[in-house]
């Protein structure tokens, strides 16, 4: 997706005393300013890191934080405590502080000069019990923070950052995103509902609904010229089937599929949509069902979830930003069939249509056939298989006093076979720790069938993502038991009643 990380910034900031004088301040900062811009310079890290002054008082560090909480650029903070800093001086700004902060247990030499150490360098170098006394008023305060140590010039210290501001970035894109929903939801399906207010407090999305008719009035603005231009997009693009190409039995099906891409385009773009949702319940005016146009949104960076699945939409997109610029693909997933031989259990992921073309391994077929649901003309939808390797499914759930995210780490597999009868993309993959443990831990943690699957992030990110929501976070992966998850389940649900208050 289209996206460039570096406008954004995460302040690094400083913290210290008048204690040790002037020398040993401006010492401080030199570190601090070496540190933030070698941090910003490693090719990993997205974002902009950006020095700010040493701070020694809580006058200087509630102004601080007021900056921050109202710079546009400003996504999150990275704090370190190079000496000792006490932490009173704190309170103040971080019971003002609205955005992600990043703990740096760090220092600013790496090892101990044997020989040289001496007291000066004793006072100038005591991260050590700096940075705890700041984890400690973080954790009096009960502030989600996430801690990462190491020397910043270590490679896995600066992945975990670089991890956390992709996280950071998502958390940012997703304040104030908008998320259109076309219609309501399927009819009767429970998992795909949930309270839109409760969304939008904890996680600052807001959904909208739309009538199709809203959506048809795009798609009817749609010149016939924009058509032809787009029909040689998919020429370039894809492999088409003959019935598509020109001359064949379908190329009008796919003259109406591109309408409707570029309709619902225009209205995504004009609203300065994030997201969206469709529902194949509701298609009162357009011809098919969105496949083909679903699955180019998403490449581009749309969220997306089917049958009204904002939640889902929703969650595509933070992943999405996530992963804007790493190997990977990210898309709207369905559990859908299971392969159930003892010797190797799989899991069959697809949807209708609606899988996201960047976790195609190879160049797509374009095709329309047939859809039996829905009851609308022949659709057009590409069709393709993802890469081999790791990837997760993510799934948030509305259990009606709060989210739960559940995530399961997954290992993409070849099909043992071709599948010629077909005509969706699919995924198919081994979960960790096998299809047994996973399936009835998903189930028992509510996992829907929708989630995002996603071969770019890591399940890091989706821990940071929700700690930083606030939201229960539920991993299933090689060391899940189902005893153990049962008893993580039971715990959670008296630790977020409890965390709540009233
Ligand atoms: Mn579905």
């Amino acid at each position: 997706m289209d996206l460039n990380l570096k406008e954004l910034q995460v302040w690094f900031v400083t913290g210290s005393q008048h204690l040790y004088g002037e020398e040993a301040l401006r010492q401080v900062a030199e570190d601090a300013k070496e540190i933030a811009r070698s941090l910003n310079d490693v090719p990993e890290i997205p974002v902009s890191i950006v020095y700010k002054p040493v701070m020694t008082t809580s006058d200087s560090i509630r102004r601080l934080i007021a900056e921050a909480n109202a710079d546009e650029q400003c996504i999150g903070l990275v704090m370190w405590m190079h000496t000792f800093s006490p932490s009173r001086m704190w309170i103040a700004g971080l019971n003002m502080l609205n955005k992600p902060y990043l703990h740096f247990h760090t220092q600013y030499y790496r090892d101990i000069p044997w020989s040289e150490i001496d007291m000066d360098y004793m006072n100038l170098h005591q991260s050590a019990h700096g940075d705890r006394e700041f984890g400690f008023i973080n954790t009096r305060m009960r502030k989600e923070r996430k801690v990462v140590v190491g020397h910043w010039k270590d490679p896995e210290a600066q992945k975990e950052l670089a991890v956390w501001c992709r996280v950071a970035a998502a958390w940012d894109d997703s304040q104030g995103a908008k998320i259109a929903r076309f219609g309501d939801n399927m009819r009767n399906v429970a998992v795909t509902e949930g309270d839109k207010v409760a969304a939008q407090i904890q996680f600052g999305y807001e959904v909208n609904a739309y009538s199709l008719g809203e959506l048809i009035r795009y798609v009817d603005a749609v010149s016939e010229g924009q058509i032809d231009s787009l029909l040689e997009e998919y020429e370039e693009s894809y492999v088409l089937t003959e019935r598509v190409r020109k001359g064949g039995s379908e190329r009008g099906a796919l003259r109406d599929s591109a309408r409707i891409e570029l309709g619902l385009r225009s209205f995504l773009r004009e609203g300065g949509f994030k997201g969206f949702t469709t529902n194949f319940e509701d298609l009162v005016g357009l011809k098919q069902l969105p496949g083909l146009a679903v699955q180019r949104a998403m490449k581009d960076g749309y969220g997306f979830g089917a049958e009204g699945d904002w939640k889902t939409a929703a969650l595509l997109r933070a992943m999405k930003v996530m992963g804007a610029g790493l190997k990977g693909g990210t898309s709207f997933m369905e559990d859908y069939v299971y392969h159930l031989d003892p010797a190797g259990s799989r899991i069959l992921g697809a949807h209708m249509l609606e899988v996201c073309e960047s976790i195609a391994a190879e160049k797509p077929v374009l095709d329309v056939q047939p859809l039996s649901i829905g009851g609308k003309e022949n659709p057009a939808r590409l069709l393709f298989t993802a890469p081999q390797g790791p990837a997760l499914c993510a799934s948030m759930i509305d259990l009606g006093n709060r989210f739960r995210m559940i995530v399961n780490k997954v290992d993409v597999v070849q099909p043992p076979a071709d599948l010629p009868k077909l005509p969706v993309a699919r995924v198919l993959w081994d979960p960790k720790p096998n299809v047994k443990v996973a399936a009835e831990s998903w189930i028992l943690a509510g996992g829907a069938h929708h989630s995002v699957f996603c071969q770019a992030v890591t399940t890091e990110y989706v821990e940071d993502y929700c700690a930083m929501a606030g939201v229960e976070y539920l991993l299933i992966d090689e060391k899940t038991e189902v005893k153990t998850f049962k008893q993580e389940l039971r715990l959670g649900e008296i630790y977020y009643h409890i965390a709540k208050g009233i």
